[in-house]
């Protein structure tokens, strides 16, 4: 979740915290930090506590007092246990008050930030009652003049269409309907119903019942108008480290789940796959900038300084119960330093996370860099949805390495081809073939295709197939030259089982379905682990059958099958 907007450079004078004046930016638009997260207990045990603590001590101070002053005894001459209930009154009022005061400040800014997002990246603002038609206040979306008059669809009530009208006129913004209306999926009808009067474009083909709007609200998903469908397959099952896996893939593509699902049957004829995570932490790099780079290189020194570096992981840690800073890699450019922030997660993919835990140090280092001025919390040294060498050999995420011995019969029964035509192919296309193209983590033959079907039948974030396809296969005879030895090694797998897309109904059922949803009771960060070693396991399966499937030749003779399909399942199925 990449930061928009940029940080105001420090205005002379200025007090740290309120940098040129201005209100500091969120660590990221869906980053609500929580009163709660600064607490070691459970949230739910400590405010149980706190409010028995309050309603017993006012209870029992009223009754005192009652019969005080039935007595005629003077209310200021107090008893010990008087004393003790009116500081458990007090203490108890300070919690309840700033735990719930906070939050509900924080809910008033935060609500006022994502007005301003949108503001300045929704759609246009209410607009005077003598505003220009629509075609003017959507110059793109009314492009199209050939477009057919609007239909008014028959089901829309008085009240609706009141507003519908005025949503088309630009007299209600429309990315305030859910507010306004309190009601998600009439604000998703609404806002429909405008678009198709706005457009003339009735798209009916997208599915606007069906769909639960308010788990989307403030999460996942802005002005929605109905939702796509996507057809899940299942692989498996995929044998991974003694468990057996189905594992759920969101596609288009023919032929995907069908290979996957042969490469999970030979890895399960063999015996099955294994699996070992080297590393697991999410990143995050802000670039500050100084006057000089000696000023740069004072700041990278500091933060290297192993004291100072316990310092820094306090306040970061601060941040979260699940965030543990790990590691703080420095590189300059000039006089900018970006400062690589590494430390797990829990089972969060982490993003919020560590933007949270990085802005805490932010703050925290102006007090003594009082000339940093901070450019960006994400200076692209993270580096989160792009191609960049710093995943592909540092990590991120969850790196993880996958492997399997296939037997021979295997290879020649269920993959149709043999050990040394695979051996051969890998080292040719997958190896050679990458070094030639100049390849970035790019060793294999389809792992994003895998990558992605998992990462959106999951609710993982899509836009990080980027760097989480990074994978290297290696193919090598082994047992005497008889038996396929397979393994990828993909270094940076994003993927968490709590927050983002991870909750909503369909996406949270496939994780169910993996034994992995929500977050590990046990141990915090197992079920995003295990999330990551079945894609790194689904990936092996997807690259032992499309390599298979290149040596014997029948590529195009299987997509034919599948992606120009007659609609004879019989076929299919065989
Ligand atoms: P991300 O950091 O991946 O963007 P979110 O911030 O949306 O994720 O979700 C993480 C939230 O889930 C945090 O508020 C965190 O406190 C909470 N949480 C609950 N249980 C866990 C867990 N086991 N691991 C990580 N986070 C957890």
């Amino acid at each position: 979740m990449e930061v928009r907007r940029r940080f105001q450079p420090r205005a002379p004078g200025a007090s740290p915290s309120h940098v040129g004046g201005a209100r500091r930016p969120s660590a990221a638009p869906a980053a609500r930090i929580q009163a709660s997260d600064a607490l070691p207990l459970p949230i739910r045990h400590t405010n149980l506590l706190f409010s028995a603590f309050f309603v017993g001590s006012l209870v029992f101070l009223m009754r005192r007092w009652r019969e005080k002053v039935r007595s005629s005894i003077p209310l200021h001459l107090l008893g010990l246990s008087e004393i003790f209930a009116i500081v458990g009154l007090i203490a108890s009022l300070i919690y309840l008050l700033s735990f719930f005061g906070i939050a509900f400040v924080q809910s008033i800014v935060s609500s006022h930030d994502e007005e301003d997002d949108f503001l300045l990246s929704g759609p246009a603002p209410a607009a005077p009652v003598s505003s220009p038609p629509p075609a003017a206040i959507c110059p793109l979306l009314c492009a199209d003049a050939s477009a057919p008059a609007p239909q008014k669809s028959p089901d829309v009530t008085a009240d609706d269409e009141e507003i519908i009208s005025s949503v088309v006129a630009g007299k209600t913004p429309s990315y305030a309907l859910e507010s306004r209306l309190g009601d998600c999926r009439r604000a998703a009808g609404i806002r429909r119903e405008a678009l198709k009067r706005i457009t003339g474009r009735a798209f009916e083909g997208l599915p606007l019942d069906g769909f639960d709007y308010a788990s989307i609200l403030g999460q996942c998903c802005e002005l929605p108008v109905g939702y796509v469908q996507l057809p899940v397959g299942i692989a498996g099952p995929l044998v991974l480290d003694g468990r057996q896996h189905y594992v759920p893939m969101a596609t288009t593509e023919g032929c995907l789940v069908a290979s996957t699902n042969r490469g999970c049957k030979a890895i399960a004829e063999s015996g099955g796959a294994t699996s070992v995570v080297l590393r697991d932490g999410m990143t995050r790099a802000p670039v500050v900038r100084f006057p000089s780079a000696r000023r740069a290189s004072d700041l990278k020194a500091f933060v290297e300084e192993p004291n100072n570096f316990e310092t820094i992981a306090l306040v970061f840690n601060r941040s979260s119960r699940f965030a543990r800073l790990q590691g703080i890699h420095c590189a300059l450019a000039g006089r900018n330093l970006y400062m690589r922030f590494c430390c797990s997660t829990g089972d969060a993919m982490g993003m919020n996370m560590v933007s949270k835990g990085v802005q805490n140090v932010l703050d925290y280092l102006e007090k003594d860099f009082d000339d940093m001025d901070i450019i960006s919390i994400s200076g692209n040294f993270c580096t989160d949805k792009k191609p960049a060498a710093v995943n592909w050999i540092e990590g991120r995420g969850k790196s993880v390495v996958c492997e399997a011995v296939i037997k021979e019969g295997v290879v020649k029964k269920i993959l149709k081809t043999n050990v040394p035509a695979l051996v051969e192919l890998n080292m040719i296309k997958n190896l050679a073939g990458s070094a030639v193209a100049g390849s970035l983590g790019g060793f294999n033959a389809h792992a994003s295709n895998i990558v992605s079907a998992i990462y959106i039948a999951t609710g993982q974030d899509p836009a990080q197939n980027v760097e989480s396809s990074h994978c290297i296969t290696m193919m090598e005879a082994v047992n005497d030259g008889k038996d396929l030895h397979v393994s990828v090694t993909m270094p940076s797998i994003e993927v968490g089982t709590v927050g983002g897309g991870t909750q909503l109904a369909s996406q949270s059922a496939c994780l169910d379905l993996l034994g992995v949803k929500g977050a590990s009771l046990e141990t915090p960060g197992a079920n995003a682990r295990r999330l990551a070693t079945v894609v790194a396991g689904a990936v092996l399966a997807g690259e032992l059958s499309l390599l298979s499937a290149l040596a014997a030749g029948q590529l195009v003779k299987s997509h034919m099958k599948y992606n120009r399909s007659t609609k004879d399942l019989s076929k299919s199925a065989s």
